[in-house]
Parts: structure tokens; sequence; C-alpha cells
């Protein structure tokens, strides 16, 4: 059996350790991935500190933002050939039987697993993923580019167009990072009329680059005040994992109108229930999406030439990438290359 190079975390809050390993062999329903890229997420944090609510069985190979190629499968694996150009994302499978499932919600699976948290994720050279999890990938997307659409793409992507925002709609962006960057090409390709929200003035000229119609510095001025001047949004994306901002902006939100959340955070949003029937206003929460999303994600972003801003780091130099992405100073994703 021939080996592999990979970077796993052996107990909750180790480091990340390069290591060799046998390339691991797909069983029934499932594949085997040539890893090209591998976005480093700010989820893989849960992984490397163990916070997570059931716990992480170590050592563990983290990683959800997975492009490469099929290099085998497994029995009974209808839909995927070796040679194919693939991703997969933060879902990485399902159980099929579950209510969620037998409803055809598959993110919201009772029994979901997630790539690189309940089994090895992209990390790697080669990694092993249910068939049901796996997106196909359009040509034109090289794999450094595609890999963090596959969690930071998709996750905005799909809850824009899922927002109930129509063309021409106001639709604001909160946070110009990893998600925001990628929220306002989406939201401008989308056809909405783009507002990006974004600390300092230093950050306009990049916002508008992403193709922002309007740009709110939120320190210079309420920017609840700013969005009610352009009319007040249809939709707020909040990207920016800050309560206080979030909440900030809340009455920003025109009549109807919906605070979308996918920056994760622990604190409490501050709304009170007053904020939210008048207007008839609603804040949501909104998590990634299936394979079938993901391939969405793709082929819009190869369509309308939707790219991550990205900083390339080699496989081994996982630590550094992840120290890079976690101190915020990434502009504005992390990609592991294996050189494949
Ligand atoms: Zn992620
Ligand atoms: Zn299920």
């Amino acid at each position: 059996m021939s080996r592999m190079k990979a970077v796993q975390v052996s107990k909750a809050g180790g480091n990340f350790e390069v290591v060799e390993r046998n390339i691991p062999e797909p069983g029934r329903g499932q594949v085997r991935i040539k890893v090209e890229a591998c976005g480093i997420c700010h989820s893989d944090a849960i992984v490397k500190e163990g916070h997570w609510p059931t716990p992480i069985q170590y050592p563990r190979v983290p990683g959800h933002e997975i492009a490469g190629h099929i290099d085998a499968v497994g029995a009974d694996v209808a839909n995927w050939t070796p040679g194919q150009r693939v991703g997969v994302g933060w879902h990485g499978g399902h159980c099929f039987v579950c209510e969620s499932c037998r409803r055809g919600d598959f993110i919201l699976c009772q029994k979901g697993k997630i790539t690189g948290l309940t089994h090895d994720g992209g990390y790697a050279e080669y990694m092993i993923s249910p068939a049901e999890a796996v997106a196909a990938m359009p040509d034109e997307l090289p794999a450094a580019e595609a890999a963090p659409l596959l969690c930071a793409g998709i996750t905005v992507f799909n809850a824009l167009r899922n927002a109930g925002a129509r063309a021409g709609d106001l639709v604001a962006i909160q946070g110009i990072g990893g998600l925001g960057h990628l929220g306002i090409q989406y939201a401008r390709q989308m056809g909405f009329r783009t507002v990006a929200i974004g600390r300092g003035g230093d950050k306009e000229p990049l916002a508008r680059k992403l193709g922002a119609h309007a740009y709110i510095d939120i320190s210079a001025g309420n920017p609840m005040n700013a969005l009610q001047k352009l009319g007040g949004a249809r939709v707020i994306l909040a990207t920016a994992p800050d309560s206080k901002s979030m909440s900030a902006v809340f009455d920003g939100l025109a009549s109807n109108g919906k605070l979308l959340v996918v920056g994760a955070s622990f604190d409490p949003l501050a709304i009170t229930p007053l904020q939210l029937i008048h207007g008839r206003r609603a804040a949501q929460g909104w998590p990634s999406g299936s394979a079938i999303d993901s391939e969405d994600t793709l082929r819009f972003s190869a369509l309308t030439g939707v790219r991550p801003m990205i900083e390339r780091f080699p496989l081994e130099r996982a630590s550094e990438g992840f120290q890079h992405m976690i101190s915020g100073k990434a502009r504005f994703r992390v990609v592991l290359t294996t050189g494949a």
C-alpha cells in the first residue's frame, strides 16, 4: 500500500502535525478523492480545539473545502468515475432515512456527517467521502480557487438565493472578509442593488471593485441610518461574526426585511421583539447546503466570474496557514495546495 502525506490533530487543543499515512480505500458508497487544494476555514478551529457538542474522535484530519478529482470509487457508486473533477464541502453525507432526509432537506439531516470533523477531511493528499457529499466541478475553475467556494462560497450563495430578495432589491452585505468579499460578488451577479457595510474608508475601493453599488463605513456614522437613507434593505447578509455589529444594523431593514446570519458567533444578538414586530422583520440563520447546492455555486461562479481572493500555502505548512487565517491577516481565504 502506498503512503500519503496528511496533516492531523491528535487531541483537542493539539497542534497540526504533518504525518504519513496509508492511502485509504473507499468502502461501499464512498469515493476516494485526490486532493489538489483544500481551503482553511475558520470552522477548522472547532476540530483543532474540540469545541463541538458531540466528542470528536482523534486523530482527525481537518478540512472541508476540498477540490480535486475522483481517484477511486467503492462498490455501489453509480454516478462518479475516476478522473472527474469534484469538490466536497462541510456537508459530508446524510442518512437518507431521518425525517429531514425524507423531506429532501439533507443539510438538516439528524445524523449528518461533517467533512473533516466526523471523518477525515482535505488536509491530506487523498480523502474518502460518501458519494452523496460530492459535487461536480466545472473545468473553468482552478482547484485552488474552487476550494473556498465549497464552504465560504456555498454558504453566502445559498443564503442569498434563498433569502426572498428579488432582482433590483437592496441587499446589504455586512462585513468584507472571507465570506463578505464573496457575498458582495454574488449579490451583484444575482441582480441585487448591492450595498457593502465595512469598517473604515479604506475598504471602499475593494468593495466597489467586487461589485458594490454603494459603501457604508460604520466608523463614519450609524449604519442603520445610512441604510434607511437608501430605502432600507430587503436583506442584510451578516457575515462578520460579531453579534454587536449585526444587532446594530438590524434597524436598517425595510419592512418585511430579513437579517440573514452566516457569520458564526456564540454571543447573543440584541434584538427586541418590538424590532421584529415593527415592519414584520425577521432574523434567520443559514447553514451551507448539500452537494447539489455546491454544484450550483461552482457553476454560477464559473458563469459569472465570481472568484475568491486567496493566499496559497503548501500542505506541509498548514499550521502557518491556519495561524495566518485565525490572526485575521489573510486576504481573504487561505488555501492549502498539494502540488497535484
Ligand atoms: Zn467552513
Ligand atoms: Zn438524515
